[in-house]
């Protein structure tokens, strides 16, 4: 079980004994007769196809030492679940006739995916004596327990390091083991042995779409009363969209959405580093089906933003805000002029705690006037498949390929078993990226853990990651992890005057872009060569490009934070446009090439701007109350 996530919100899954395929209703087809799938929270069970079968079936193949005796578990063709569980890299529970029969898991040492028996795995192979397997003369096996090879009274064992299924004598205890030098084996789990059922012939994923068409149906026509409900409470009129990933959840939307509103565009946020695969796919979709095709793109700005922030990571994720939020808010801006906007977008409660826990229909933090809202808030993962394939959906062709989900292809929420699929299907694209990395890592003398373990994903190593390489490696990587934009303000308030310095590189270079944003602070009263002066209330702030502060008659600290922020936007910006289409005044000037510019005389100090700005997010900015002495002074 996955102690971490709650059961009761968790998915509802039942395996029928009658028809012995999975159901939505344990009263189907007979009251009290379906059996709970007793698989990890939160249960998002998803059918295995194309690659992602042929792996498992191979897995255990090679388990069951040949497809002959893997066929008395699993014959060609029948329906292999899958269900993700909590691992360091890729692994999920694999599900054959409702009962979970091991683990398949992406081995970070070997680099490649290993299967273990587990619970009606285990019991069928001790039953029948296929595959790996060993008996052993002891009354009871405990974890961690060491088993010596005299203690073994049958056995079929797999070669060291691999995973065995273990049975006491007696038939009380099962278990796995791992097996160690000389053929001893470590108890690995153990548990009261069960049986594995066969409830009678496996289904195939036809089978599961034909029982379960009627059920669908209804879910059907629950989102889409759901949806006309939402769409009938606000004034929408024609400012309604589906936000269409290229995935299996927004597929979905789309036909509910057509359904519920007729056609609806769909819009698409190229990011720059979508897949091609998707990219070719959305314009084929919409082509096919005949809907308008909204395109958020933008082009190239991941590939100049990664110049001023470095790899993107799980704990620095700026680029969502660079190439995901702000071409949409440019985009709906231009198109719906910033009225009230209806987004139909494919969220489920099962992808996550955080979505768990998201009501159906929320406002954009960061878009007040675009409404979203999810009509598949409570599907399971299953359920979207059984649907896509009731409508017989057209799907995005990297499903086939191992992917069981879209997005960015370099996303640091990837797993190592994602990348390796991306090397396989787009060998340039992984190599411009890992020779990216490697020059990072060089010119900061990484060690090669850095990327072969993908601990690039995180400026914080977290503690299942730190096994990997040891805890003094994870504190020299992190110790020299560098992604972080810092300005710096060294503020001394002894003196009469205050006193300042700013320590932040390019200032000297850049200090026509700082006098251009300087208006959010207040009036700019003299500029002279490389000194700026500016009133905010009743202080004169002198500012020169070689970071000297000056203040006079008082200033508050907060003030000078603000200023901070102020400066590592005028001294990095990404031209992102997001404080452009934030600002309530229309105060904020674009030249041609996205240079940024306050109007004085329409800004009304609200700093909406400061705030919205995703390198005052990801920066560090630190004001220090201190002495300023040479040594402070590093500026560039
Ligand atoms: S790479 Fe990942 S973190 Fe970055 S924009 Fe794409 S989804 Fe967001
Ligand atoms: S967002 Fe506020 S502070 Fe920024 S330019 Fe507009 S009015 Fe001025
Ligand atoms: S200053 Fe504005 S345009 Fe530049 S990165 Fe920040 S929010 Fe984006």
């Amino acid at each position: 079980m996955n102690a971490y996530y709650p059961n009761e919100l968790s998915a509802k899954v039942y395996w029928c004994p009658i028809l012995n395929v999975p159901v939505f209703d344990k009263d189907y087809p007979r009251r009290g007769e379906a059996i709970a799938i007793k698989a990890t929270p939160p249960r998002d069970l998803r059918p295995a196809f194309g690659f992602d079968y042929l792996l498992t079936r191979r897995l255990l193949a090679e388990y069951f030492l040949s497809e002959n005796e893997l066929n008395k578990l699993l014959p060609p063709d029948k329906l292999i679940l899958l269900n993700k569980i909590p691992y360091p890299d890729a692994a999920d529970e694999i599900i054959i006739g409702g009962q979970v029969i091991g683990h398949r898991f992406f081995d970070l040492k070997d680099y490649k995916w290993r299967f273990k028996p587990m619970y009606g795995g285990v019991a069928k192979v001790l039953s029948e004596k296929i595959g790996y397997y060993a008996v052993v003369n002891l009354p009871k096996i405990t974890r961690g327990y060491v088993i010596h090879r005299g203690d073994i009274v049958e056995s079929e064992l797999p070669g060291k390091g691999n995973y065995v299924a273990l049975g006491t004598i007696n038939g009380v205890f099962q278990g796995v083991g791992k097996v160690l030098r000389g053929g001893r084996v470590k108890v690995v789990k153990v548990w009261r042995s069960i049986k594995f059922v066969e409830y009678g012939k496996l289904p195939t994923w036809k089978d599961v779409v034909k029982v379960n068409e009627e059920w669908m149906k209804n879910r059907e026509e629950e989102a889409v009363n759901f949806l006309k409900e939402i769409y009938s409470r606000g004034n929408y009129g024609s400012r309604v969209f589906v936000s269409f990933s290229g995935g299996k959840d927004s597929l979905v939307c789309h036909y509910i959405a057509e359904r519920a509103l007729g056609d609806l565009p769909l819009l698409f946020n190229d990011t720059g580093i979508e897949a091609p695969h998707t990219v070719k796919y959305v314009r084929e979709l919409a082509d096919e089906e005949g809907v308008r095709l909204i395109i958020a793109g933008c082009d190239n700005r991941f590939f100049r933003a990664l110049k001023v922030f470095g790899p993107p990571a799980r704990d620095y994720r700026w680029c969502c805000k660079v190439v995901k939020l702000a071409p949409i808010v440019d985009k709906l801006r231009s198109i719906y002029r910033g009225g009230k906007s209806l987004s139909i977008v494919g969220q489920r409660m099962y992808e996550s705690l955080s979505r768990a826990r998201s009501p159906k229909v929320w406002i954009n933090p960061w878009m007040p006037n675009l409404i979203s809202v999810s009509p598949i808030q409570d599907w399971s993962s299953l359920e979207v498949w059984i649907y896509l394939s009731v409508v017989k959906a057209k799907l995005n062709p990297l499903y086939f390929m191992g992917f069981d989900r879209i997005g960015c292809w370099l996303c640091p929420s990837c797993e190592l078993a994602e990348y390796e699929i991306v090397r396989r299907i787009y060998p340039e694209l992984w190599e411009m990226w890992e020779n990216y990395l490697s020059k990072w890592a060089k010119g900061r003398g990484l060690p090669t853990s850095w990327i072969r373990y993908g601990l690039w994903r995180w400026r914080k190593i977290p503690g299942d990651q730190t096994r990997l390489v040891g805890k003094d490696e994870v504190k020299e990587i992190e110790d020299r992890d560098e992604r972080e934009i810092k300005v710096v303000i060294h503020v001394n308030v002894s003196s009469e005057d205050i006193r300042g310095l700013i320590v932040a590189d390019k200032l000297k270079e850049h200090l026509p872009n700082v006098i251009k944003l300087l208006p959010i602070m207040g009036k700019v009263i003299e500029i002279k060569r490389d000194i700026v002066k500016f009133k905010a209330g009743n202080s004169i702030v002198t500012l020169s490009s070689d970071g000297d502060l000056k203040i006079t008659n008082g200033y508050e600290l907060a003030r000078i934070r603000d200023l901070a922020k102020l400066l590592v936007r005028a001294l990095y910006c990404v031209k992102c446009n997001l404080c452009y289409n934030k600002c309530p005044n229309g105060a904020i000037l674009m030249d041609e090439n996205g240079g940024l510019k306050v109007d004085g005389d329409k800004c009304s100090h609200c700093l909406l701007c400061n705030d919205i700005c995703p390198l005052v997010k990801y920066s560090k900015l630190e004001v220090h109350l201190s002495t300023i002495t040479s040594s402070n002074r590093t500026n560039k």
